[in-house]
């Protein structure tokens, strides 16, 4: 029995003798199938040939991805806190020079995930740490595997502990998803629920990234009013980029980007 994992969105499904014959994450609009044909791997072989690099972005936080990239080619997050470490997002390898680092760092106390694209090896991980794993409820249908420590929050907001809270603002997926982790002036790691943009400047939302699918206004909305009240000055995205200052100006000033546009 193998748990297979596609090689274009890096999700791995319950283990079976023999690769799904599909990947649903890859099949539906937002993401799209390897034009070569549906591939799949372990993550045996994935550590063969990758390594994961884990960088000190700032105090007390962590990036983790995965050289030379694979997959989607995200970053995850470690966030060091008083209460218990979290992980933010996830990458498909793990592999024991992971685990050791993670180790000394404290362990993953929980794991939350921004939206399906990033499911990964979310079990490994959980089973490995012995951690629970956050996510929206209205995104739980595209699980490729599950265990007991999975948590399904449901609602607007999900209070963890540190004064941390998970803080759903959809648009890209139902229950798409931002960490707001209130150490210094406040900082979100958003996945690409909200999308650093390459100047740092502007962010951007979308349906589909790969397919360049926009949002409805309403769902811009949405995620300009759920993160209103948040206080924060820095935002991290999933591909590297950060906006280390002002960063409620840039949000505020990008949706009124996008809301000229539907005038
Ligand atoms: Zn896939
Ligand atoms: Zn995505």
């Amino acid at each position: 029995m193998t748990n297979y994992i596609c090689t274009t969105c890096g999700v791995q499904y319950e283990a079976n003798t023999a690769p799904p014959l599909n990947c649903p994450i890859c099949e539906d609009d937002r993401q799209y199938v390897n034009p070569g044909g549906q591939s799949w791997t372990t993550l045996k072989e994935v550590s063969k040939q990758h390594r994961n690099i884990i960088e000190k972005v700032s105090e007390d936080l962590y990036a983790i991805y995965t050289a030379p990239k694979f997959a989607i080619g995200q970053r995850a997050f470690l966030v060091i806190s008083p209460g218990g470490n979290i992980l933010w997002d996830c990458v498909t390898l793990l592999d024991p020079s992971t685990i050791d680092i993670i180790e000394k760092l404290g362990g993953i106390k929980a794991i939350v995930l921004s939206h399906p694209h990033y499911f990964s090896t979310i079990v490994e991980w959980s089973e490995t740490f012995q951690a629970d794993i956050y996510i929206h409820a209205e995104d739980a249908s595209w699980l490729g595997r599950k265990n007991n420590k999975l948590r399904l929050w449901e609602g607007d907001m999900e209070p963890l502990w540190d004064q941390i809270k998970i803080v759903r603002c959809g648009g890209h997926f139902p229950g798409a998803c931002i960490l707001h982790w209130p150490v210094g002036e406040g900082t979100l790691l958003v996945g690409d629920t909200i999308q650093v943009s390459p100047n740092l400047t502007t962010v951007s939302f979308m349906y589909s990234y790969p397919n360049n699918i926009p949002l409805p206004k309403k769902d811009i909305l949405a995620i300009a009013s759920a993160v209103k009240f948040l206080e924060y000055n820095v935002m991290h995205g999933a591909f590297g980029l950060s906006i280390r200052q002002d960063a409620t100006a840039v949000m505020k000033r990008s949706v009124q980007r996008y809301l000229k546009i539907y005038e």
